[in-house]
């Protein structure tokens, strides 16, 4: 290698963080590097905080598993075929959640489309192809849902090109249903705001031959979840990877029957000329997913719900000592359930609103992040990592006393 070059090689490897010697063919991807000396956060200036508000998108969710990030770290040091890693992944998690098949996607929203998509398209290329274009190819152009039901994550269906039918009761369902019927989507997370329930559901699409879907993105714990709409004979099930199964954010996994997985994967990566291209996977995230459900279904859901409560326990002990404050804990009972702590105060005694009070615990030291609306903070403790609760219960009282009359 000329001088020149050499040098060129050596910045690059050390931008890279790789240590030298480097040479062209001795590509050590993945290797453990000097990251560990380097904090990106600060670096750059990015805020990082306690997530004493829960699995939040916007705050990047969960953090993974340290088995996942073991399985990501040993998937990058290797190549594989993706379909042929799907294949394999896919039979594990389907025979661990009582799903005839299954596939690790980039969330749960994307799994609603890609399941969407197979019902839509079947094995025809052509109506893969020519997705989100639905006139004229033969596809169904409808799902019905449960007005209750409907939330802006309909739009991973609307994306397939099909239109939302929103129906209140039985019979209004009944006669939603007709020839461009695709499928009856149920949300786990608003049953309770809908009339009709999930084995009623499944059983008027089997009357009507009308697949079943089900998105229960933040619905584990608890465990039995993971299979329960399986069992129900949903034809695909969609679940995110990112949020309590603390498997990578940019995974999902779509489960339910043979036919409908293997039509979604039509419009998956590797395929391009799909609508799904752009929600690809790799064996990062399938590898990640796949040993963070390992992980999930094998701790003690119990024990961990009784460290969750034992935290929130310390916070309220904290935050009831300051007068004017109301606190109650909730055990939801669909979706994110986690104990909850309601904050609430009276005005007359704590003079910042909910707002205020958020802002002045983000900008303390360590930042914390809460949710809640203008007349109340909102707090669960899964998301934090040992000892985090009991800053929390310090920096809360701090911040209410403060805003005391
Ligand atoms: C979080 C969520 C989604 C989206 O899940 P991702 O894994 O982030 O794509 C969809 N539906 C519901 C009800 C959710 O809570």
């Amino acid at each position: 290698m000329k001088r020149r070059q050499l040098l060129k090689y050596a910045s690059l490897s050390s931008l890279a963080g790789v240590s030298l010697p480097l040479l062209p063919g001795t590509v050590q991807a993945g290797e453990a590097s000097t990251f560990a000396k380097r904090d990106l956060f600060a670096e750059l200036g990015i805020r990082t905080f306690i997530n004493a508000a829960g699995t939040y998108t916007a705050m990047t969710a969960s953090l993974m598993r340290p088995e996942a990030m073991d399985a990501i770290r040993q998937a990058s040091h290797k190549f594989c075929m993706l379909d042929e890693l799907q294949d394999k992944v896919g039979e594990r998690i389907a025979s661990m959640t009582h799903a005839e098949a299954a596939v690790v996607t980039s969330g749960a929203f994307a799994a609603l489309t890609l399941g969407m998509a197979g019902i839509l398209t079947g094995m025809d290329p052509q109506k893969v192809k020519s997705l989100p274009k639905l006139e004229g190819t033969g596809m169904k152009t409808e799902v019905i849902c449960q007005k209750g039901h409907a939330i802006g994550y309909n739009q991973a269906f609307t994306n397939t090109g099909v239109k939302i039918i929103m129906i209140e009761t039985r019979e209004e369902l009944i006669k939603a249903i007709n020839k461009n019927t695709a499928a009856m989507h149920f949300l786990h997370i608003n049953a309770d705001r809908g009339q009709i329930q999930h084995e009623e559901w499944v059983e008027i699409g089997k009357k009507y031959g009308i697949p079943t879907t089900i998105d229960i993105a933040a619905d584990v714990p608890p465990v039995s979840n993971l299979w329960r709409f399986n069992d129900m004979g949903f034809h695909f099930v969609a679940i995110s990877g990112g949020k309590a199964l603390r498997g990578p954010q940019s995974a999902g996994i779509l489960m339910g029957k043979k036919e409908v997985i293997a039509a979604a994967r039509l419009s998956m990566p590797p395929r391009g000329e799909t609508i799904g291209r752009g929600m690809k996977v790799n064996k990062e995230e399938v590898l990640g997913m796949y040993v963070a459900l390992e992980s999930f279904m094998a701790i003690d859901h119990d024990q961990e719900y009784k460290l969750f409560e034992k935290r929130i326990d310390r916070i309220k002990s904290a935050v009831d000592q300051v007068p004017g404050i109301t606190t109650v804990v909730n055990h939801p009972k669909l979706g994110n359930v986690t104990p909850t702590l309601n904050i609430t105060w009276d005005p007359n005694k704590i003079k910042k609103d909910g707002n205020q009070l958020r802002e002045d615990l983000r900008k303390g030291n360590p930042s914390i992040e809460v949710v809640g609306g203008k007349d109340n903070l909102s707090v669960t403790t899964w998301s934090m990592q040992e000892g985090e609760d009991k800053i929390v219960a310090v920096r809360l009282k701090e911040v209410l006393q403060a805003a005391s009359v």
